[in-house]
């Protein structure tokens, strides 16, 4: 049996990815420090065998006994209100986790596949993005402690890979959304949804002109399983290239949800993108892959779930304070 360590393993993609893993019978090593995750969204797996879960903050020395054939390396906060709460944790999971997660890799000769992101091409100046493209991004502003950690993380596993060796894949990944998404965490889904489910005015910021392409969890998880399988080190982009802008997404929302909610406008957060669409040529090419699933049915389903949770949950803040981790 193949054995995979999984990072960020208690969080949205992370949680899924299990899934997937146990679906394809790996025994997973599930590894969380519970900061954004949460372990609801693997309670289902505490039962198997081939299931295990430590408790573990990847930025200190990652200790796993036993041979290893993959790692992946999924734990970040990915919201950008997560990383506006806690910046240092952001910076020093992509960088000093990523650094751990390598040598561990080295040391295991396992292959590793680290979730990169969309936002390594901040406010992008070509559109639709290519991996080609470096990207525009404001190393000092709000959103710098995600996007300059994730930078870090291409290049010190492209060093690991050309220096040591180590099997190493990249995937920068786009919007993505569905089931176990945090409700509270501020990104434009789930805030969408859960207005639409209190009864509240739908918040867009700036004048909603601006775009996000989003892909359903089920596609993504797809795309990132073969990348891992293949042989190809190189980053690419795996996300859904239709495209909507904010304002248009909303009155979506507002169809879906069969409510009568008005839209209403607050100030556009700094640095926040204008634009955004991958171009996915080559994950077409390389992997076979692309998405599947419309932005309806994957909404629907979005939907279904966020309707599914007890009602507390619409009205928490958040489900934790970070306040106690700044300290750390
Ligand atoms: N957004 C919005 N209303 C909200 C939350 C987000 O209009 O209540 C906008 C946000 O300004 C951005 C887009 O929706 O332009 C996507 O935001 P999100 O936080 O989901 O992720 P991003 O793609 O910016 O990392």
């Amino acid at each position: 049996m193949k054995r995979i360590l999984i990072t960020g393993a208690a969080g949205f993609l992370g949680s899924h990815l299990c899934d997937r893993f146990i679906k394809e019978d790996y025994h997973v090593i599930a590894m969380d420090n519970l900061i954004t995750g949460d372990l609801r969204n693997l309670e289902h797996l505490f039962k198997l065998e081939n299931f295990e879960f430590y408790h573990h903050d990847v930025t200190n020395f990652v200790h796993i006994p036993g041979k290893l054939d993959y790692i992946l390396h999924f734990a970040s906060p990915a919201s950008p209100i997560d990383y506006l709460k806690i910046p240092i944790q952001t910076l020093k999971v992509g960088a000093l986790g990523t650094h751990n997660l390598l040598g561990l890799a080295k040391e295991k000769k396992a292959r590793i596949l680290i979730a990169s992101t969309s936002e390594i091409y901040g406010d992008p100046l070509v559109h639709p993005q290519t991996e080609a493209y470096y990207g525009n991004v404001n190393t000092i502003g709000p959103r710098g402690v995600y996007d300059e950690a994730k930078r870090f993380m291409e290049s010190i596993t492209m060093a690991y890979h050309r220096f040591h060796g180590v099997e190493t894949r990249i995937v920068r990944i786009f919007n993505t959304y569905g089931p176990r998404m945090r409700l509270n965490d501020g990104r434009v889904i789930p805030a969408f949804i859960g207005q639409a489910l209190r009864g509240e005015d739908l918040t867009v910021f700036g004048d909603g002109s601006q775009t996000r392409s989003f892909c359903y969890v089920d596609d993504e998880i797809e795309g990132i399983y073969r990348l891992l399988l293949s042989d190809y080190s190189l980053p690419v982009n795996i996300g859904n290239p239709h495209e909507i802008t904010i304002k248009d997404f909303a009155e979506e929302i507002v169809k879906l949800t069969g409510t009568d909610q008005k839209i209403i406008y607050k100030p556009l957060p700094k640095d926040d993108p204008m634009q955004r669409q991958p171009d996915i040529s080559k994950a077409k090419a390389l992997l076979g892959w692309e998405p599947k699933v419309s932005r309806a049915d994957g909404m629907k389903m979005t939907y279904d779930y966020f309707k599914s949770l007890p009602d507390e949950e619409l009205y928490k803040k958040d489900h934790k304070d970070f306040k106690s981790y700044n300290r750390k």
